[in-house]
């Protein structure tokens, strides 16, 4: 294979970054891979600028064009795309949606108009209106875990509202978004109005949350980085902020739940993309009574998991995305197998390239308050632990830091409405986990998994500025002089 070279997209033109650096990536190709300099998050912006009044002064249905096109382009690509990712950053190709997931966003933004706004009579003497804008130039900065669905749920609603973007991706996963740069000239996007800069967080990442002129940045990545990026904007220009962070998402397994079921999709959220997505429910707690039963089925199901090269159909579980996270995932094995129970799933390494793989890993009877119960590991770890009652079960589920998504199996309705409602989660599923096919529902974690909503129309509120504009009607009062009641 022919060594992969990736460059800076910036005002339509592929580019070196101003000082030629490059990074390595982890993957067993080699490539060239370059490296943005504040000077090129600078140049991306003034580009941003020079684009923004002609981009935002078009209808919705004349923004809808390109983004309908590169809609068909992602479509087109899919396949192509799925390889990328898996060549970067281990994802399985038999497990990949982001294509399809890219796609849709741009699609369904293609047709999007602004939400509405409010309109009132409430204060004699006026009839006053609010309005909503584009913020202007916009960023956002992703992760590696899914990188086309997250640079598809920052751009596609913020470019439908009529902001201009820069992008920056993981120093870790380049590859999909810079091909999907490459489409953005053809699919009819002017020169500017999305640049995709790469490069690592402290430098690139750090130019953007700091930057003066970027008005709204949405970020989607860990707790450690939010805080970063919180206080970078605001150091600078207190930009508008929206966070997707972490998980420790708990599913709830109630004794009369459908046990084949919740084990297949507890199993399958935790391990399809070997633990790295952020609502991996990776602590399951089972009523006590099924718990036996459970662990059984969950344990068969982590044990058949096929181990193997990402790019190849037959493979449900790929390596870890690189050396860091697969050393992070085994001090948690490590530390975890002093403090619980370990099975062994046995599920096989593979023959070849195993290094980074890490055999599904089952804890039993963790305490609650150790750090494998605690903290995201990020790897295909679960801990499995038992309650009594649904007291209990709310109890511990909500005792964490995070509230990104929480599930529960049960087949009373009124106890499933209950503990719905009881659970301090930003998303809740009822016999189900993870259900990735939900896109208009608001996505988005209570506590420190995050900061307002994502999905559909919900996302674009966060790319616009409302503003109120008061109108005098000049009514007649009292005294018949036409003055209004305020001023
Ligand atoms: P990360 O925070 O390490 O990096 C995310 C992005 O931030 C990368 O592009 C990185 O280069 C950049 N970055 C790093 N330091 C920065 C800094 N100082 N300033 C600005 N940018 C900086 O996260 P990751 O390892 O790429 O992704 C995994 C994390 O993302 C997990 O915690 C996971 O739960 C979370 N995540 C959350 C969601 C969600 O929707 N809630 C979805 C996917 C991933």
């Amino acid at each position: 294979m022919a060594p992969i070279k990736v460059k800076q997209y910036i005002n339509g033109e592929f580019l070196p970054s101003s000082d030629n650096k490059t990074f390595d990536l982890f993957s067993p190709y080699s490539g060239d891979f370059s490296e943005a300099t504040s000077d090129d998050v600078d140049k991306a912006v003034v580009a941003a600028q020079a684009a923004l009044a002609a981009w935002k002064a078009l209808s919705p249905q004349q923004r809808g064009k390109p983004l309908a096109k590169l809609a068909q382009m992602i479509t087109d690509a899919d396949a192509e795309l799925a390889q990328l990712d898996a060549l970067s950053l281990g994802r399985p190709v038999s497990t990949y949606f982001d294509g399809y997931y890219a796609a849709t966003h741009f699609r369904y933004f293609s047709e999007a108009a602004y939400p509405v706004g409010t309109s009132s009579l409430n204060t004699p003497g006026f009839m006053n209106i609010s309005i909503r804008q584009p913020y202007g130039v916009c960023a956002a900065i992703i992760p590696w875990n899914a990188p086309l669905v997250f640079l598809s749920k920052k751009l596609a609603p913020a470019l439908a509202a009529g902001n201009t973007m820069v992008l920056k991706t993981s120093e870790k996963a380049p590859l999909s978004s810079d091909r999907v740069a490459a489409m953005l000239g053809e699919a009819g996007l002017p020169p500017g109005v999305v640049s995709i800069v790469h490069g690592h967080g402290p430098v690139v990442g750090h130019a953007i949350s700091s930057h003066m002129q970027i008005r709204a940045l949405s970020f989607t990545g860990s707790v450690r980085t939010g805080r970063a990026i919180q206080r970078a904007a605001a150091a600078s220009n207190f930009k508008h902020l929206t966070f997707e962070l972490g998980g420790k998402s708990p599913a709830l397994v109630f004794a009369d739940a459908d046990l084949d079921r919740a084990a297949r999709e507890t199993q399958h959220s935790i391990f399809f993309h070997s633990g790295q997505t952020c609502m991996a429910n990776s602590r399951i707690y089972v009523q006590k009574g099924a718990a036996a039963a459970f662990v059984d089925k969950f344990n068969a199901l982590a044990a058949a998991r096929k181990l193997g090269d990402p790019s190849r159909l037959e493979t449900t579980s790929g390596p870890q995305a690189d050396k860091a996270q697969y050393e992070t995932v085994m001090r948690y094995v490590e530390e975890g197998k002093k403090t619980g129970q370990m099975v062994e799933t046995g599920a096989p390494l593979p023959a070849e390239n195993g290094d980074l793989f890490v055999q599904p890993v089952v804890f039993l009877q963790q305490p609650e308050d150790s750090r494998i119960m605690k903290e995201e590991v990020f790897g295909p770890v679960v801990c499995i632990n038992t309650f009594e009652t649904e007291e209990e079960a709310l109890k511990i589920a909500n005792d964490t830091k995070y509230g990104l998504y929480a599930a529960v199996y049960t087949k009373d309705l009124d106890r499933a409405m209950r503990v719905a409602k009881g659970l301090e989660s930003g998303m809740v599923g009822v016999n189900c986990t993870s259900p990735t096919g939900a896109w208009d529902m608001p996505f988005g974690g209570y506590k420190q998994s995050g900061v307002g909503r994502e999905s559909f129309l919900l996302s674009m509120d966060d790319w616009l500025e409302q503003k109120a504009v008061f109108i005098r009607v000049g009514e007649l009062d009292e005294a018949g002089t036409g003055n209004s009641t305020l001023g």
